[in-house]
Formats: C-alpha cells, structure tokens, sequence
C-alpha cells in the first residue's frame, strides 16, 4: 500500500504494512527530473565501474554478500514490516537474494572471450564481453530483496552502471541494499534507486534517454509488454520475468505425502505471491480424492496474520489483490467449483485472504486461465497423459511447472513435455541462484542466475585483426 503527501516541497511516499496498515516509513516521490538525475550518476561513474579489474569487482560483490548476511535480521524486519510476508518467508529470501552476490562475484572474473584464427586465414578474431551499458532495473514487491539483488549482482560483475526502481509498496528493502551495496566499496554513482508512485514517468525516462542501453524488468505480463514496446523503439537489450501459470503435476503413481509437501511450497510460499506458484494442481482422478484431503489437512493448520505474531502465511499487498482474488474464487464457485477446505482469518485490519483449497475448477474459469497471486489451490483431475499435457500447456505462460511421479523417468519425460523455462521434477522449489531462472511464450525473455544472468548484461565485441 502507498500513499504520496506533500512536506515542505518534498512530496514523499508512504509505505504501509499490508498486515496492520501501520505506516512503516516514507521515501520520496520522485519524478522525471530525478529520474534524469540518476542516470546523470550512472553515466558519470561508468567508465571507472567499466576499467575496475575484474578481480577487484568481485571482491566487492563478496562483501555486498557479507554485508546482506550480517545485515539478515534488520533486512528481515524491513521486508516483513513492508511486505508483510512471515518472518521464515524472509529469512529465506535474503539467504536466497545475498546468495545472488556470492555467485557472481565468482563469475565476475569469469567472463568468456576467445581467440580464434578465420577458416580461410589470414584473419584472427579477438572476441571480448563487453558491459552492455547503463542498465535500467524495474522490480516488483513480491520478493523486495531477491528480485532487486538478481539484477543488480550481475549488472556490477559485468561492469554496467544502474538506475533501479523498487516497486512503490516496497521501497525500503532496495534502499538498505543500495547502502551495503556502497558500504562494500562499490564507488558512489554505480547503483541509483529512484522511488516513485509515478512508475510509467519515471521508466519512460529512462527508455527515452539514448544513455540507457538495457532494460531488465519484473513484474506483470502487462506492464512488460508496454516496456517491450517503448524499448522497441531505441532497439534496447531487454530481460523480461513475467507472470506465470504453473502446472503442478501429480501422477497416480506419486508418493502423495512428497507431492503435498512441495504442493505446500510451490503454492503457499510467500502466501502464493510468486511468479513460480503452482496456480492449477492436475491431479490423476485415481488419487485426486485423496491428494485433496491431505492437502486441506495442511491448509487447514495455516497460522494466517502478521509476521510479528509468527504466522505461516501473511497478507497479500493490498485491497486491490484481495478484491482480484475473491473476484475469481466466486466467479469459478458460481461455475460449479467447490471449495473443500480453507483456513481461519486473523482479526487484523490487512488484507488478508483465507488459503483455500478447491475441487471441480470448470477449465474455462479465470481462476486456473490467469496468475492467481494468492493462496488458493485449484484442483483439477486427469486420466490420459495426454489429456494432461494438452491441459497442462493451454495456457500463453510458460514459467515453471512441476511434477511428482513416482517412476523418476516418467517424471522427466512429462518435466520435458511442459512448456516452461523451469520444472521441479519432485520438488516444489526451483529458484536457485546458480541455475538459470526464467521463462518461455508469454512468460519472459533472458535468463537471471547462473552464467546467463551474466550474458544478459554484456554484448559481445569481434576484433578481426589481419594476419596476412
Ligand atoms: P507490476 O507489473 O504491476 O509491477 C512491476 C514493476 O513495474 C513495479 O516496479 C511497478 O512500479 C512497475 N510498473 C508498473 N507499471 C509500469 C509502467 N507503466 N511503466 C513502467 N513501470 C511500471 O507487477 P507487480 O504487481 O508488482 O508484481 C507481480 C507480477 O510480477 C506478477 O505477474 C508476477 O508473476 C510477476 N513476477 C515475475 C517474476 C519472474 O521472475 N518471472 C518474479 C516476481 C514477480
């Protein structure tokens, strides 16, 4: 939740906590001058970000790093006190979004180029990784740690210069990063965050200004392809992590207590606000009864309510989302959906929504065609594979998918049938900071993590040197 209100001549921004509705703190709300002012630093420091030795730039990455993980328990207060997510929800998330700096400060000194002689001689080619520039950052508020330390660690270790803009519900967890970021050497200029509630004004800028040569952006399907369309136009280097639409297999051969336990997690971690969330359980029909009473078993037990009184499960963001989600739970309930289980409701002022567990999904229904965001299993059944796999992909996202099956080929070969960019083969989870995370169709362009989140902020240069 945001609000603007004008002090003196700073017009500022506050940050609300979505379980209390306490306001938690205020930052400015800055426009299009500071916008360009930004990205006045950013081109001022490049060049001596560019020219410092690959070495020395790693080893201030591994102090952000060490910087993220002593400052864990503040980091923690900020993202639960701004995001509202459970306290264990947190904490994994800044391990997960520090890890981020410790793996590419390993890759910093790593960067590929090759050195090769022309099929027909007399030419030798020099090929070098270059920083592809001053590189705009745009995250959302679901992981406000993660999603701005996944961008910014490679951005710093391929030497690019950044303007980053945290979602305006969360603010403050990117401002705190940005100070270890600079308490760990990186020179003053390299990271600039610019706060706003004004976010087309702020990124239009910044895709206008010929300085800005990259855009990698998080958040919504939506809003990637207005910035797609805008970085057309100045034929900008892009990354898009979009929404997703994750399948969540079940054969009727799974170890059911295994399958509900990474249900639990692909769908209830972060209270069901992530791009990965399992948003339609296909469940075989032979073990579907069954799958469903042991899940609701478990979303029954769910402590919903604030990180400071040690729930499982917070609030979602805001009114708006509650609103987007109870809208969807009706509509498919007055479909036919019936829901089988849900959890118990704090008595807090937040915006809370009951994890909720449901059978007989009509297909058609909002409720399993768009991103959920919220903790709400859907539970469908299928009896041929193929029926499965049609259902499965008929859907324009293609993030992550999963699959718990008890012969572990099989697994593989519908983990290989899905079109998603990331699948757990028996797991729940798949973010890992040293594999490749993103998605196909509707879902994104690029890869974060692994070497290719490096890639994603270099261009290749070719030398063709003479050597007749
Ligand atoms: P959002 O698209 O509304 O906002 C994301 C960011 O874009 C925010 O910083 C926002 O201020 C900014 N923004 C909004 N409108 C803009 C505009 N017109 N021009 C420029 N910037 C603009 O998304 P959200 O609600 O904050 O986040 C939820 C969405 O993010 C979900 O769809 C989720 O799946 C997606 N997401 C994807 C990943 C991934 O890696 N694929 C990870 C996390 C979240």
């Amino acid at each position: 939740m945001t609000g603007a209100s004008k002090t003196g001549r700073m017009t500022l921004l506050a940050v609300t906590n979505p379980a209390t509705l306490e306001i938690v703190g205020h930052v400015p709300d800055q426009g299009e001058a500071e916008a360009r002012k930004a990205v006045d630093r950013a081109a001022a420091a490049a060049g001596g970000w560019r020219d410092v030795a690959p070495r020395e730039r790693a080893e201030m990455l591994r102090r952000v790093y060490e910087n993220l993980m002593l400052s864990r328990d503040d980091l923690v207060r900020l993202i639960t006190a701004e995001n509202g997510k459970a306290t264990a929800d947190a904490l994994a998330e800044v391990g997960y979004a520090a890890e981020f700096f410790r793996w590419f400060a390993e890759e910093a000194v790593r960067t590929d180029g090759s050195y090769g002689t022309a099929p027909a001689g007399g030419v030798r080619s020099v090929v070098t990784a270059r920083p592809v520039g001053i590189a705009a950052l745009v995250t959302p508020w679901n992981f406000p740690a993660a999603m701005a330390t996944r961008k910014l660690a490679p951005a710093l270790a391929a030497g690019c210069t950044v303007v980053l803009k945290p979602a305006a519900e969360t603010p403050l967890t990117a401002l705190a990063i940005a100070d270890l970021v600079r308490e760990a050497g990186v020179p003053g200029g390299v990271v600039n965050v610019v706060t706003t509630t004004d976010p087309a004004t702020v990124v239009g800028a910044w895709l206008a200004d010929p300085r800005v040569r990259k855009v990698s952006f998080t958040g919504s399907t939506g809003v990637g392809k207005v910035l797609l369309h805008q970085a057309a136009d100045r034929v900008l280097n892009t990354s898009m992590e979009l929404g997703g639409n994750a399948p969540f297999v079940v054969t009727e051969d799974a170890d059911l207590p295994a399958a509900v336990a990474g249900a639990m997690v692909a769908k209830f971690r972060n209270g069901g606000q992530a791009c990965t969330a399992a948003n339609r359980f296909l469940v075989h029909r032979d073990v579907a009864g069954d799958f469903v009473v042991r899940l609701g078993a478990e979303v029954e037990k769910l402590s919903v309510g604030a990180a400071a009184d040690g729930c499982q499960i917070g609030p979602l963001i805001s009114a708006a989302a509650v609103s987007r989600v109870r809208t969807k739970v009706d509509a498919a309930v007055a479909a036919g959906a019936r829901i089988t289980h849900r959890a118990a409701l704090p008595d807090l002022p937040g915006h809370f929504y009951p994890p909720t567990v449901l059978t007989d999904v009509p297909p058609g229904a909002d409720l399993v065609r768009e991103e959920i965001f919220g903790p709400v299993a859907s539970v469908l059944t299928w009896s041929t594979e193929a029926d499965l796999l049609a259902a499965a992909n008929d859907t324009e996202y293609g993030l992550a998918g999963y699959v718990f099956a008890g012969d572990l080929q099989r697994a593989i070969r519908l983990g290989e049938a899905l079109d998603a960019g990331m699948v757990g083969i028996n797991r729940g989870l798949v973010s890992d900071p040293s594999a490749p995370f993103g998605g196909v169709k509707q879902s994104g362009l690029g890869r974060e993590g692994a070497r290719d989140g490096l890639r994603e902020f270099q261009e290749t240069q070719y030398l063709a040197v003479d050597w007749s």
